[in-house]
């Protein structure tokens, strides 16, 4: 069965007006650097669960993006950062959720979908799993960054908490990372992380790491990976209306998604888009906004990478 991968880098207010060349360079290589990661798992026979992990960790790595390293600050001047994953054809999942210092967040729900007890753990407990789990730590300066900094000056100390990539005048607005994947045995899989929103309230938590909201894999019908205004995607329970419109209503992957995205998610303020992959290797990537940054890439192994809308 031919393979597929998308990843996605957030959606937001993307001016194409202060886009240089130089950064479009940066973020689509860090897109494409992603996609092969992922599709090297899946050239070596390997599971989505593991193509998509590898995307993701590759765009957490990247201090480009609002996830792992360059993690928005919170309210309190904090990295706060949410991850989950999901396989298709075990329906198992993981997630954590208001984890600092954890240099791959994602690798970290990996270990709770492996461990199999919980789905979602948080904070401090997630910390201490993180600790027994040994997996890699860093200290906060290597979270840190200038411009995310100088982000959360804006909204310090006010009630405003704002996408990553929307709001202020700096185009250099990159967010939430996502993979979605179906390899060659047929199975789907989904992954998503974040450093949140910034300025978001201590301990917060969006749909990132929410199975059915920001993230669903599921091989009846469609794996899912969500980036926008969290709370809207969690009361929309996004990722896993997409996978209900096609199996109760029969609608294919681009109209499900569409419906979702255009129809769903705007009456209730949910700015942003979403990748997913369908059991035939369908790739759809939909955004309500003027940008997402995001890639696919097929069995040829050709990355395809695109900012802005038509
Ligand atoms: N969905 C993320 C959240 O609300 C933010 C984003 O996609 O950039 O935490």
């Amino acid at each position: 069965m031919p393979t597929a991968l998308a990843v996605h880098g957030g959606a937001g207010t993307i001016s194409r007006s202060l886009m240089t060349p130089a950064r479009e360079k940066a973020y689509r290589e860090a897109l494409a650097l992603a996609l092969q990661r992922g599709h090297a798992v899946l050239q070596e026979g390997g599971a989505a669960l593991d193509a998509v992990e590898a995307a993701v960790r590759a765009l957490e790595d990247s201090p480009h993006f609002n996830a792992g390293r360059g993690s928005v600050f919170n309210a309190d001047g904090q990295h706060e950062m949410d991850a989950s994953l999901m396989c298709g054809s075990t329906l198992k999942a993981g997630a954590v959720a208001s984890v600092q210092n954890v240099k791959n967040p994602v690798s970290l729900a990996r270990r709770v979908l492996d461990t199999g007890q919980h789905v979602l753990i948080s904070g401090l407990g997630a910390f201490e799993f993180a600790h027994k789990q040994k997996v890699e730590l860093e200290d906060d300066q290597y979270f840190f960054d200038e411009f995310r900094y100088q982000q959360w000056q804006q909204t310090r100390g006010t009630d405003v908490y704002q996408l990553d990539h929307s709001g202020g005048t700096d185009d250099r607005k990159f967010g939430t990372v996502g993979a979605v994947a179906l390899d060659a045995e047929g199975r789907l899989a989904a992954a998503t992380s974040t450093g949140g929103m910034t300025n978001k309230r201590w301990q917060r938590i969006g749909d990132s790491p929410i199975i059915g909201a920001g993230t669903y894999a599921n091989n009846a019908t469609c794996a899912v990976s969500c980036t926008g205004h969290g709370e809207s995607f969690i009361r929309a329970v996004a990722a896993f209306d997409v996978h209900a419109l096609m199996a109760y209503k029969g609608l294919s992957l681009a109209e499900a998604v569409r419906e979702v995205v255009h129809e769903k998610l705007p009456p209730l303020d949910g700015d942003g888009g979403l990748i997913a992959v369908d059991r035939e290797g369908n790739v759809v990537l939909d955004f309500n906004c003027s940008g997402m940054y995001r890639g696919h890439i097929g069995p040829d192994g050709e990355p395809v990478t695109a900012i802005f809308g038509n």
